[in-house]
């Protein structure tokens, strides 16, 4: 299922694979939009910069995300100034605020076409029971001296009880935009694709990072890889996990509405539009659930083609995907130094489905950091911060599914019979007293993996959408035969020969 991004772009790079041994004085692991946007900068700065990316540029999440460009990012701001204050939550909303100004400038001063346009950016509800958390966050957000207004005039095809409503906010096409990046840096940054990079170490003068086949010697690196791979010192398995949703781009046969959209309450849908070959596509998203947990057609992409089908009865879907992001436990990403113990290694991570404006956040904070430069907005992302928490319903989500994947589930795991699974579809059956992940492909033919995850070793599950096996402790996914699809793991399952 590719997404309409990629599908609509035509790449005209095509990079090597990094062999041998090279110094460069930036390595950027990691080729999404946050990669390539701190690659921009300190390229433009005149450092000897590489990016090593295990996939393809901007073919991860960056490639299957909505790309509303805003710093709405859901009910957040009366969160905020309850938990942090209000310098602290102004703070937030002007690094994004900023962020939304330094992509148009990028885009003007270096021309790049990429279906830029501006929008006002809506969080509505059609519940009674939401309505005063709307009103709060008009509150908070006002407080903060930003102009939000209440309004129930929006442009969707359905009444809404309440909205809050941040203007000049704006959309547009993500790969179109970071190759645009790409465009102007290529003659000055060395770009690796299809290179994984498998460990990094600290040396005398900064670190080697190892790829299968060579190794980068760099003194600053960073970790632009969604979720980092290193385990410790860092600990991010701790304090983050994935949460995947999915999304349609319909032909309404309609005059689309302006605008970009999302419910203040579970469950979620959003909704922008896209002109796409000179037609204007509504792409609806939603389904939220945490990756590696249980979800089906139904209640997946059907979830989002019977919202078409209310509103817009001729509509026909003409792309489905789905992609995941990293979620923190207090909602604010990890931004700036790794770990105190990893001088010169930064990391930008826990987007929390924002990554649009805080990929720039993070490259601006990134850049001055390498650069010695003070950035006004780096404690509030602080990614070494020690503090209380804030949010237990996420320490749930983390922790208690982690235990529960780790050891509960091995111990007692659900095991299906062989000829229970269905053909086209999997699940773990128990041969000679071992856990074996199956798949039997449309024409019974079998594959089978050990189904344990090879980033921290929980119990994978079946993920009958995509026909993954998917970690449901920090969201690796794995096709169905054995090859690593997502991080934070970077080793395939080990493969069984079965007949
Ligand atoms: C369904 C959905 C909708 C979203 N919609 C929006 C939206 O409307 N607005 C918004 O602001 N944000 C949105 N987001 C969030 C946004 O898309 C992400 O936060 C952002 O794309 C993340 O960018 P990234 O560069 O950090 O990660 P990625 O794009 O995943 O890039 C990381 C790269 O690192 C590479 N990599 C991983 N491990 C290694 C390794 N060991 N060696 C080398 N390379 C490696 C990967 O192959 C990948 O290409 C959405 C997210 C989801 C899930």
């Amino acid at each position: 299922m590719q997404s309409l991004w990629i599908d609509t772009f035509k790449k005209t790079y095509k990079f090597p694979k990094f062999s041998g041994a090279s110094q460069y004085d930036v390595c950027i692991v990691g080729g999404g939009i946050f990669g390539i946007s701190c690659a921009y900068y300190l390229t433009k700065l005149g450092f000897q910069v590489t990016v090593l990316e295990k996939d393809e540029i901007a073919s991860k999440t960056t490639g299957h995300t909505t790309a509303k460009i805003t710093s709405q990012h859901g009910l957040l701001y009366h969160y905020l100034i309850e938990q942090f204050g209000i310098p602290f939550a102004r703070a937030y909303l002007e690094a994004n605020e900023k962020a939304i100004e330094a992509i148009k400038e990028i885009i003007d001063t270096e021309h790049i076409s990429c279906d830029f346009s501006y929008q006002n950016s809506f969080i509505y509800t059609t519940k009674p029971e939401e309505l005063q958390n709307i009103h709060d966050e008009v509150s908070a957000v006002q407080s903060l001296n930003f102009t939000c207004e209440f309004t129930t005039k929006v442009g969707l095809p359905f009444e809404v009880l309440g909205s809050c409503v941040f203007k000049h906010q704006a959309q547009f096409h993500p790969l179109k935009y970071v190759y645009g990046l790409v465009d102007c840096i290529a003659d000055n940054c060395d770009i690796f694709t299809h290179t994984t990079v498998t460990d990094i170490r600290q040396t005398n003068d900064g670190y080697v990072c190892y790829t299968e086949e060579g190794e980068v010697h760099a003194k600053y690196v960073v970790l632009a890889c969604h979720y980092p791979f290193l385990k410790v010192p860092g600990f991010y398995f701790l304090k983050m996990y994935q949460a995947s949703s999915y999304l349609i781009a319909v032909d309404t046969k309609k005059t689309l509405f302006d605008g970009m959209y999302l419910t203040a309450g579970e469950p979620t849908l959003s909704f922008r539009t896209a002109r796409i070959n000179g037609k204007e596509l509504l792409l609806i998203g939603g389904a939220d659930h945490k990756t590696g947990t249980y979800c089906n057609y139904e209640a997946s992409y059907g979830v989002l083609e019977q919202v078409a089908k209310t509103y817009y009865p001729e509509s026909e879907v003409l792309y489905r995907w789905n992609t995941r992001d990293c979620i923190t436990l207090d909602k604010i990403p990890y931004i700036g130094i790794y770990s105190h113990y990893m001088p010169n290694l930064y990391v930008g991570t826990g987007f929390q489905k924002w990554g649009m404006t805080s990929s720039n956040v993070a490259a601006n904070i990134v850049t001055d950091m390498i650069c010695k430069k003070e950035n006004p907005y780096a404690f509030v992302f602080s990614a070494t911060r020690m503090q209380p928490i804030k949010n237990r319903g996420e320490v749930k989500n983390m922790v208690v599914q982690s235990a529960k994947s780790i050891v509960l589930d091995k111990l007692n795991p659900s095991y299906l019979s062989f000829d229970e699974i269905a053909l086209n579809s999997g699940g773990i059956v128990q041969i000679n007293g071992e856990k074996v992940g199956i798949f039997k492909d449309s024409q019974g033919k079998i594959f089978a993996v050990k189904p344990v995850c090879t980033h921290l070793g929980c119990l994978l599950s079946w993920n009958d959408v995509d026909k993954t096996w998917d970690c449901p402790c920090h969201g690796s996914r794995f096709d169905f035969k054995g090859k690593n699809l997502y991080d934070p793991a970077i080793e395939n399952l080990q493969v069984y020969d079965i007949h």
